[in-house]
């Protein structure tokens, strides 16, 4: 028996991600309206849909009009594959040899970032009786994934049982000069493989930050994964996105400790008079950072309370002085969009690290809640 199926209309834990699928919409329609109707918008949704919850979020997109949705490895596309099996799912990263049977057998469509794997992937296809759809990954600077060299690039899209349907490279948004210099690369190496009567339908190179930047690099197709989220990385253009998620826990026990005592391991916070303490049920393994020690708050009643002491895998210890009111079972909020709570800029900025790691890292162990 499936327990989670058993049990599915019970909010099995206290502390939970609410996802607002109206403003994904809303962030899709800008991103489609900005760009216009020649340029196919892929939205990317690895790492469980920047902790969104890819699966729970994947058809608000398709209905907004993603050309497919992509991801970063097998394995998240399984995932997708395993609740739509007709969506059009993407991989962006690297799938070893080995696994390219399995990127036939459900259609997804693959990144090929040399000439072994387009033959594997060939080969795959062959056995199988059917064709593959691959995009190439030029590397134009980056050095991450990718090659440049037009014979090898040439080969790749002579294999028999692929479909080489589009070619792309990534910006490493060093400054304007070095992205120039990225996209003309690519762009010189599309057009010495058309003149060898290769043809591409998709052409990309543009994710969040470059699509709303610099629109001259939007070619037909963009990869949008912060933006959809409502992250804004941007800086010379702008779109009014949102951000979509609420990241939220509940009290499950209040003490009353006295002046000196101490929160947590090694006491690492001792109450400097008679203090109310509140525990909450949500650690570093939801994804909380673990280095917000000292400077996290979470919000209760509108009031931000600081997080006291170490924080723990799973549970964390705030201060409820100035919420003389909170009981066991009101909601506290960790991030959020309303007044006083924790932003995910904030947050990243506290965290000393970006927006789309602090929400990547809310993986799994929160259950998703879709509001719309
Ligand atoms: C993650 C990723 C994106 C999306 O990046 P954002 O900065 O979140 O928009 C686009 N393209 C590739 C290849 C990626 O790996």
């Amino acid at each position: 028996m499936d327990l989670f199926k058993k049990y599915e209309d019970l909010q099995l834990r206290d502390t939970i991600v609410k996802v607002d699928l109206n403003a994904i919409a809303e962030n899709m329609r800008l991103i489609k309206e900005m760009c216009g109707p020649d340029v196919a918008v892929m939205p990317v949704i690895k790492a469980n849909g920047y902790g969104h919850g890819a699966v729970g979020i994947a058809p608000t997109l398709m209905e907004s009009g993603a050309a497919y949705l992509a991801v970063a490895t097998l394995t998240e596309a399984l995932e997708l594959r395993q609740a739509y099996p007709d969506y059009p799912i993407f991989i962006l990263g690297h799938t070893p040899d080995r696994l390219m049977d399995i990127v036939v057998e459900q259609n997804f469509v693959q990144t090929l970032a040399d000439l072994s794997q387009a033959k594997s992937l060939s080969a795959a296809a062959v056995r199988a009786g059917k064709t593959a759809v691959a995009h190439l990954k030029v590397d134009t600077g980056f050095h991450r994934l990718g090659i440049y060299d037009e014979e090898e690039l040439f080969e790749m899209t002579q294999q028999p049982g692929l479909e080489i349907e589009g070619i792309f490279s990534h910006l490493a948004l060093t400054n304007d000069e070095e992205n120039l210099k990225q996209y003309d690369l690519l762009v010189a190496m599309i057009e010495k493989l058309e003149a060898r009567g290769c043809s591409f339908k998709y052409k990309h190179i543009a994710d969040s930050i470059s699509l709303v930047d610099y629109p001259e690099y939007r070619m037909n197709m963009v990869r949008p994964g912060a933006l959809i989220f409502g992250l804004r990385g941007f800086h010379k253009g702008f779109l009014p996105v949102e951000c979509c998620i609420t990241f939220e826990s509940r009290i499950t026990q209040i003490h009353e400790i006295k002046a000196g005592e101490g929160v947590g391991y090694d006491y690492l916070w001792r109450a400097p008079q008679d203090t109310r303490v509140g525990t909450m049920p949500f650690g570093y393994a939801d994804g909380y950072p673990r280095n917000m020690r000292d400077k996290g708050y979470v919000t209760i009643h509108g009031v931000k309370c600081a997080v006291l002491g170490v924080i723990c895998m799973d549970q964390v210890v705030v201060d409820l002085t100035d919420v003389p009111q909170a009981k066991v079972g009101d909601v506290g909020v960790i991030y959020g969009s309303g007044e006083n709570q924790m932003t995910i800029q904030e947050a990243c900025e506290l965290a000393s690290t970006n927006k789309n790691e602090i929400v990547a890292r809310i993986l799994s162990r929160p259950p998703r809640v879709y509001v719309k």
